[in-house]
């Protein structure tokens, strides 16, 4: 058995073609959900959705979000309410006292769905509605996931890191946002002080988690501090972390970054953007698979190969190099 450990871009991508070397009957991902958001009344759990569409083949691969050919007509008809009614646009974030009010998972997260901020396709919602659902009815997180995996057909096994609520804040100098405010409503934009994890050291991590983390752990190519941060956060993750085999595949080659906002962030909580600076966060790593072009010296083995993934074939290499690594540290 091996567990994958995931944000949503970096693990997805080397799962969409790690069957053969990883087969889904053998594999667990545990997914970050410091990303999610409660909009409108609706848990959204952007990660786990990523995992739970890859897995039952429904994932819009150009986005690496939602489900490819959802409509959108709910969306659209809130922005045409909102633009009617002269609503300022979203995001907009619920006050202080909402925020610790009502189900305790979307603490510190919670948007009014007016003029909806994040495009939630059609069918994307009606996850969102079952998840809530689950929950109300009075199932865990953890619970509701799997529903939801049995619905997608999944043969892999996929949890939340946590049944507890962690939210990642980005500290601007005009104050903290949520994650997805500063990303997908602000493009990353706002100078970042600091990154909190806000609810992470009161989190334990499920019974669920620390049995798959006495596997070996493969981390995929994710952002370190809002895809692995949250999940560091939580003591019972990082000291279970520290006990068994982990391999990490570099999300950098050198100093440069394949997508998104890894190395602003990072720069932000004070690790150098670069291969050397997951190699820091990660302390816990045995063995990195780097790319061919990397030459970062590290003090841990080192597996090479050309890291960069847009195909299925892409995916099994790094995945190879990734089996490489753990048979090295395990
Ligand atoms: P998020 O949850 O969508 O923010 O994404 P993740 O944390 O899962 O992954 C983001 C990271 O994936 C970024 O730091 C990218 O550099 C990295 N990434 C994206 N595509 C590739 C790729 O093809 N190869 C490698 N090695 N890293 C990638």
């Amino acid at each position: 058995m091996t567990t994958f450990l995931s944000g949503g871009t970096g693990t997805p991508k080397l799962l969409a073609g790690a069957d053969g070397v990883f087969p889904p009957g053998e594999t667990t991902v545990v997914a970050n959900t410091g990303d999610d958001v409660e909009l409108g009344g609706l848990l959204v759990c952007p990660d786990l959705d990523t995992v739970l569409y890859l897995e039952g083949d429904v994932l819009d691969r150009e986005t690496w979000w939602g489900i490819g050919d959802d409509t959108a007509q709910t969306h659209e008809e809130l922005h045409r309410l909102a633009g009617a009614a002269d609503l300022a646009g979203g995001p907009r974030y619920l006050g202080a006292e909402a925020q610790t009010a009502g189900r305790p998972i979307a603490r510190w997260r919670r948007f009014s769905g007016v003029a909806e901020f994040m495009h939630i396709g059609d069918r994307d919602r009606a996850v969102h509605v079952t998840r809530t659902g689950l929950l109300d009815e009075g199932y865990t997180l953890t619970g509701a996931t799997r529903v939801l995996a049995t619905a997608f057909g999944l043969d892999r096994d996929v949890l939340p890191m946590s049944d507890d609520p962690v939210a990642t804040l980005v500290h601007t100098p005009a104050g903290p946002v949520h994650f997805q405010e500063f990303w997908v409503a602000r493009d990353g934009e706002p100078t970042v002080e600091d990154v909190e994890f806000r609810g992470g050291e009161d989190a334990t991590a499920t019974d669920a988690v620390l049995r798959a983390l006495r596997e070996p752990v493969v981390i995929g190519p994710s952002n370190p501090v809002t895809s692995l941060g949250p999940m560091l956060a939580v003591d019972g993750i990082r000291r279970a972390l520290a006990e068994t085999p982990v391999v990490a595949v570099s999300p950098f080659v050198e100093d440069r970054v394949f997508s998104g906002p890894a190395a602003k962030l990072m720069a932000a909580v004070g690790y150098e953007p670069s291969t050397a600076g997951v190699a820091e966060a990660y302390p816990f790593t045995d063995a990195f698979v780097l790319d061919s072009a990397d030459d970062t010296a590290l003090d841990r083995p080192v597996v090479r190969t050309d890291t960069g993934m847009e195909t299925a074939e892409d995916s099994a290499r790094v995945a190879r190099a990734v089996a490489e690594a753990l048979e090295v540290v395990s």
